[in-house]
């Protein structure tokens, strides 16, 4: 659906990947989309914004959204993405496997959440989603630090909701399950066949079905603190 009225809309992680697919239905729509990466730059030829942004820096947080905030005006819509595994049987995972993966999936999204908070509190109106896993929801052997990071957000979205009140700012969460990305590589071809056997729609998700839910939240002003799983049945709904 076209927007009449193009929304400034920032994407953390949209050079690649989930984030790319997400930055791309946006743009399709007529919105206005500003892309940070921290590496590859985004495809140079969509028209997106894209702005170098490490989440775990709040000084380079800040830099993204003033120049956002210049060229396409304030950021009302954020999709926080970004996001990093490092996977670990507990028993063999040191500090920084699990403070790092915190401090990209958790505390990342909460410096790009209240940075953006604070322009939508002016412009009264805002919409937050939030990109966590189904891994925050049933757990997943060797990922501790990146459950607890991605169940963190569902807390924080579910507290957040409620600081709002009844503006019209909403938080939201989308966990998805497997995706088809960068992300999965590593999977052994055992362990995808074993998802892949608790999957009813029997394949692994497409990132745009991914964006599909945001978006779907991006215009739905009175779906709050909600968590859509986009995981092919694998939690039926849960
Ligand atoms: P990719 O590995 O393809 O992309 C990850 C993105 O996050 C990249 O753009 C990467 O940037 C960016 N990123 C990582 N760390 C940082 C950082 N410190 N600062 C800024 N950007 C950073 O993964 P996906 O597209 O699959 O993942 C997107 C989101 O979806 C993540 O939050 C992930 O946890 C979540 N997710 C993915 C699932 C899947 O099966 N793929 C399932 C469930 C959730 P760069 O290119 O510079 O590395």
């Amino acid at each position: 659906m076209t927007q009449a009225t193009p929304r400034s809309v920032l994407v953390t992680g949209g050079n690649r990947g989930i984030g790319l697919a997400i930055a791309r239905r946006f743009a399709a729509a007529g919105d206005l989309v500003t892309v940070t990466y921290r590496g590859d730059k985004p495809p140079s030829d969509e028209g997106f914004l894209a702005v170098r942004c490490d989440v775990t820096d709040s000084h380079q947080v800040d830099c993204a959204f003033k120049e956002a905030e210049s060229v396409h005006g304030p950021v009302t819509v954020l999709v926080a993405n970004a996001g990093v595994t490092h996977d670990q049987l507990l028993v063999r995972m040191n500090e920084t496997d699990f403070t790092s993966v915190i401090d990209t999936n958790l505390v990342g999204a909460f410096r790009v959440a209240q940075r953006a908070i604070r322009g939508m509190l002016r412009e009264r109106h805002g919409r937050i989603v939030l990109i966590s896993s189904t891994a925050a929801l049933h757990g997943a052997p060797g990922q501790t630090n990146y459950a607890a990071a991605k169940a963190g957000l569902v807390g924080f979205a579910r507290s957040l909701t409620h600081e709002l009140g009844p503006r019209d700012i909403t938080c939201n969460v989308v966990a998805p399950g497997l995706t088809e990305t960068d992300m999965n590589h590593a999977l052994t071809a055992e362990q995808r066949r074993e998802l892949l056997r608790q999957t009813p729609a029997g394949r692994l998700a497409r990132p745009e079905e991914v964006a599909d839910a945001v978006a779907f939240l991006a215009g739905a002003g009175y779906v709050r603190g909600a968590v859509i799983p986009v995981d092919g049945g694998a939690g039926l709904g849960h």
